[in-house]
């Protein structure tokens, strides 16, 4: 029996306008996603294994038909893993019948993917397929969508090619909508999620792992900042990791690794294939060294920022905006002067498959990976990012 732990959430970047700061939130705090998100939840269940290909259901709800790999079979409530790559979660109480198929299970390709998507979202949307992506946006926006999607995608591959990463193609097609305006954003997000919550004002995009789909919405009218295509950017890193094999999405991953790879890719200069040359300095991300500098001053706190981070996720709850800073920070540390560490964690999380990531795992890997606790960690984060101190 294959002991089965799905954690899934929403990953989304906030961004404050008032202050001209980018400040991270997840879209929900985390305890409200735990009340009022079905689909984030913790599910230790028994699946059938043994199986080289596991069987593809068919189920019958009270309210849905459903097809697809079940990837969690329990008493209560069930997960199945669609063609279009969405993870459908149902309770078992509203299940009618189910059935085995004979039938394999192939991905939907980027053609059906685009048909279904225009005919969900209705005419006012232009969708296309480019590349992996799917994007579907305001009539006539599509092209500026497209090119910089493209483009990012282009510098992610390479920034890990060139590190030796070995990446693999999206399983399924990547969907992306842009909506024209923040209420239709906040209104599908909503839907998306199954949440009644209002969305935080600030929130400007969304990345969900059970559906796969990154949102955003058209902030041209405002004036595209650079706060707002580093958000955009943020989110586009999180599906492009999920679905090459940096993180897996039916995996628990860290979460300082998860937000700090994305935080790191908001700066231009980390993967932008139009710039010829950059530093260790122009590759910081400024408004995390700003951010960090008071806990840099402090030994004792930082140590157990790192300590937290390592071990758990539930420093993201203590205090969000410091998570993701010192997240920003591990994460960068590591990639730019302990890059084969890295890649040795990776290789460590992708090994890991279904099943709990127990304290006990977290810390042993890290230590495994990167050879150092946190109390040299904070040191070599002061000396980074706080040299005058
Ligand atoms: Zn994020």
């Amino acid at each position: 029996m294959l002991k089965a732990t799905i954690r899934l959430g929403v990953l989304s970047l906030a961004h404050n306008r008032d202050s001209k700061q980018t400040v991270k939130s997840d879209l929900f705090s985390y305890n409200s996603i735990r009340q009022l998100l079905p689909v984030l939840f913790v599910l230790t269940v028994s699946l059938p294994c043994g199986l080289a290909q596991p069987p593809i259901l068919d189920v019958a709800t009270t309210t849905k038909s459903i097809q697809g790999l079940p990837i969690h079979w329990g008493k209560h409530d069930g997960a199945i893993l669609e063609s279009n790559g969405n993870i459908c979660v149902f309770d078992q109480a509203d299940v009618i019948s189910h059935r085995v198929l004979n039938s394999p299970f192939v991905p939907k390709n980027l053609a059906t993917v685009k048909v279904e998507l225009q005919a969900e979202l209705g005419n006012r949307f232009e969708t296309i397929v480019s590349g992996p992506y799917v994007i579907a946006a305001p009539s006539g926006s599509t092209k500026q969508w497209q090119d910089r999607f493209n483009a990012l995608m282009a510098g992610y591959m390479r920034y890990f090619e060139v590190r030796g990463w070995p990446l693999r193609s999206p399983d399924f097609p990547l969907v992306v909508v842009v909506f024209p305006n923040r209420s239709t954003f906040v209104d599908y997000s909503m839907r998306e999620s199954g949440m009644q919550a209002n969305v935080a004002s600030n929130v400007v995009g969304s990345y969900f792992p059970y559906t796969n789909r990154c949102l955003l919405f058209d902030q041209t009218t405002s004036g595209l900042s650079s706060e707002t295509e580093a958000t955009i950017v943020h989110e586009a890193v999180h599906q492009l990791a999920h679905n090459s094999g940096v993180h897996e999405r039916l995996f628990q991953n860290p979460m300082w690794f998860v937000e700090g790879l994305a935080c790191m890719f908001e700066q231009r200069e980390v993967y932008d294939l139009r710039i010829a040359s950059s530093t260790i300095e122009t590759r910081m991300r400024q408004n995390y060294v700003q951010q960090l500098q008071a806990l840099l001053q402090d030994s004792v706190s930082l140590e157990q920022a790192l300590t937290s981070l390592i071990a758990s996720d539930d420093y993201f709850r203590v205090d969000v905006q410091q998570a993701y800073a010192v997240s920003w920070a591990m994460t960068f540390y590591f990639a730019e002067r302990q890059p084969e560490q890295l890649r040795t964690f990776y290789g460590l999380l992708s090994q890991r498959g279904l099943g709990e990531y127990t304290v006990g795992d977290r810390v042993a890997d890290f230590r495994q990976a990167f050879g150092i606790d946190s109390t040299l960690l904070s040191v070599q984060l002061q000396r980074l990012f706080a040299p005058h101190r």
